[in-house]
């Protein structure tokens, strides 16, 4: 079997606490792995939050039969990347919250001018007003030349801001339909 990070420390970990506190953790410490990821499938990725790319394992619990649906059980920096070296910050540290999240907003909603709550509205509805302050924000901010009558067709009354999670594809998307309006500030996680 070859050795990595990942299996010295499964097989020393024991070992190397009974020695600190001078009795024997070994076994509490398979008891625990056991009830937590004992029959998980391991799936390695990256963390989606920034730049950095740290490396994360995924576990997930499910038998693989087509009428179950695999189920995140688990995520931890990966011991063996050299990038994290099994270390996560915070942000990593709670990848599994992104994953499944009884608080993930799943339907859009507004808060209107003056007002101190959200308002759940369908979707054709928030296209519809999304759409309608766009162009009126644009109509009324463009700029065609700048002060020297250089053409510079930029719209200055709009800002983008993408999520750390967003996707390259949806990144893309982004920047395309923001350069058409002639927004020029717009930042993303892709830096696209
Ligand atoms: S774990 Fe933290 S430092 Fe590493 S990629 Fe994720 S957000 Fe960045």
């Amino acid at each position: 079997m070859q050795s990595t990070r990942r299996t010295f420390f499964k097989a020393s970990l024991g070992g190397v606490a009974a020695s600190i506190l001078g009795f024997d953790l070994k076994p509490a410490y398979a008891q625990s792995r056991e009830l937590k990821i004992g029959r998980t499938t391991e799936t390695r990725s990256t963390c989606p939050y920034c730049s950095v790319s740290c490396g994360v394992i995924i576990h997930t619990l499910g038998d693989k039969a087509k009428n179950v649906t695999p189920q995140v059980v688990h995520v931890e920096g990966d011991p063996d990347h050299p990038i994290n070296r099994g270390t996560l910050c915070p942000k990593g540290s709670s990848l599994m919250q992104d994953i499944l999240n009884d608080r993930r907003l799943l339907k859009p909603a507004v808060r209107r001018p003056g007002s101190d709550r959200w308002e759940d509205i369908g979707w054709d509805q928030a296209i519809e007003e999304v759409a309608r302050h766009i162009k009126k924000t644009r109509d009324e901010t463009f700029v065609a030349t700048d002060s020297q009558g250089r053409t510079v067709n930029r719209c200055e009354g709009i800002a983008w801001n993408g999520g750390c999670t967003d996707t390259n594809e949806f990144n893309f998307l982004a920047v395309k339909s923001m350069r058409s309006l002639g927004v020029c500030y717009l930042e993303n996680q892709a830096r696209v």
